[in-house]
């Protein structure tokens, strides 16, 4: 049986700090302009549901849903769409809302595949990077914050659907 533990590594109230800064700097951004968030089904969407109630331009919201880990915390490497936009994004200003960069596969394949649909603008909010562990090139436009190489969960990240619904972000250690 597996025991597990965890430890704070952000707690609500930096994170609320972080996400008001985030969205100050894209609405100055974006001024006058209106803008689509891409939400990454399911870890953005408490980052998403914040950063959008707190941003002063005019914005709409869709989904996107992308293969992840599974059960596992070891990327396979292998992205695939599982639920795709409910529109057209062409000639729209999108930005992808993310909760976490680790290899940079899921924003590299997601990037690609929707520039390929032709929107306005393309860019990429992350609320969390972890750059030492990336395979493929990859820099958010936006990022709340930096973090070593651990596994997170928290505020919307989950471990086989657990503890989605923290409200910050913990290191989360398995003991077999
Ligand atoms: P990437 O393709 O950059 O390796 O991984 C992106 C996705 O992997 C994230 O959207 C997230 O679902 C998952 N992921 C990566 N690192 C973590 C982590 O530390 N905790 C959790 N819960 N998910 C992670």
């Amino acid at each position: 049986m597996k025991k597990s533990n965890r430890k704070l590594l952000l707690g609500e109230e930096e994170i609320a700090c972080r996400v008001a800064e985030l969205a100050a700097e894209i609405s100055a951004e974006y001024e006058g302009r209106k803008v689509l968030l891409v939400c990454v089904l399911k870890g953005a969407v408490v980052f998403a549901s914040d950063l959008m109630r707190r941003l002063k331009i005019p914005v709409e919201i869709d989904f996107i849903a992308v293969s992840s880990y599974g059960s596992d915390t070891a990327s396979s490497g292998v992205v695939r769409i599982l639920k795709d936009l409910d529109s057209s994004i062409q000639g729209k200003e999108i930005l992808i809302v993310e909760d976490i960069v680790d290899t940079g596969l899921t924003l590299d394949y997601l990037r690609k595949n929707l520039l390929s649909r032709k929107p306005k603008s393309l860019k990429v909010v992350t609320l969390l990077d972890k750059p030492a562990r990336r395979q493929v090139e990859f820099t958010p436009d936006y990022c709340g914050f930096e973090i070593p190489d651990h596994f997170v969960v928290g505020y919307g990240l989950d471990f086989n659907e657990d503890y989605r619904q923290l409200p910050g972000i913990h290191i989360l250690n398995l003991e077999f």
